[in-house]
């Protein structure tokens, strides 16, 4: 058995959220030895331990009480909590501190010969996503009759693939839509990287350290303001 009384945090392992996760971690005091490979990475200086793993499981983590604490997207927050609704799953957590990195946007866009004039235009047609739930929540929203279609990777060769009529995935710059004969229409979600605690008591010890990075997290954003 692992040992409980170390503050677990998960981040994700390698992708857009993992230096910066990092970056903070070390900005407030703790010390890693991070090695590639390795799933844990133990802090030199506190009592903590990362669990290192894909940004999709870290939602379920915190939920479900494995880990004490976690880095994740809002993005894969708000999907998570959708996907365990649907499946009468709780989604228990506390959302500690909205963080000021991995801000992105998740949003429809068109081929460019697509005649869109809103997303009553997309009625009837099919959108590929790694979002699905985010996407139909809004087709309900708008009492549009689309179908979402669910791809976790290439979402953006979809239309030119002839497997969807248009897709709804991240943006930050744009860069990638153009390169693949798409634009940005609609926002349907902006995020954030996020800090979550796992919800119910943690132990003394465990909550007056998160207690003590809390300030130091906020101190560390308002010097990069
Ligand atoms: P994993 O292998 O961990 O599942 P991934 O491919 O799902 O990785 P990344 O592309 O590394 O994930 O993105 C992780 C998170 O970073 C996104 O869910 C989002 O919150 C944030 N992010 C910030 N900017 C972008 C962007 N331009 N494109 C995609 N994600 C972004
Ligand atoms: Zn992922």
């Amino acid at each position: 058995m692992s040992d409980t009384t170390r503050l677990r945090i998960a981040i994700q392992k390698s992708g857009r959220l993992s230096d910066d996760s990092i970056s903070l971690l070390k900005a407030i005091g703790v010390k890693l030895q991070i090695r590639d490979r390795l799933l844990i990475a133990h802090s030199t200086n506190e009592p903590i331990d990362l669990l290192r793993v894909r940004d999709d499981d870290i939602p379920g983590l915190v939920m479900d009480g494995v880990v004490d604490l976690g880095f994740i997207g809002e993005n894969e927050l708000e999907e998570k909590m959708l996907e365990r609704a649907a499946a009468n799953k709780p989604s228990d957590f506390k959302t500690l501190r909205r963080l000021d990195y991995g801000g992105c946007r998740l949003s429809i866009a068109v081929p460019n010969e697509l005649d869109y004039q809103g997303v009553q235009s997309l009625e009837g047609k099919k959108v590929a996503t790694t979002y699905p739930y985010l996407l139909e929540r809004f087709f309900a929203e708008k009492g549009v009759n689309a179908q979402a279609v669910m791809l976790t990777g290439s979402v953006e060769v979809a239309p030119r693939a002839g497997v969807a009529d248009a897709i709804c995935d991240l943006v930050s710059t744009g860069a990638t839509l153009e390169a693949n004969g798409l634009h940005e229409e609609d926002v349907i979600f902006s995020s954030k990287a996020v800090l979550i605690q796992k919800s119910g008591e943690l132990s003394a010890d465990k909550q007056a350290m998160i207690n003590r990075f809390l300030p130091r997290i906020d101190g560390v954003m308002q010097a990069k303001e």
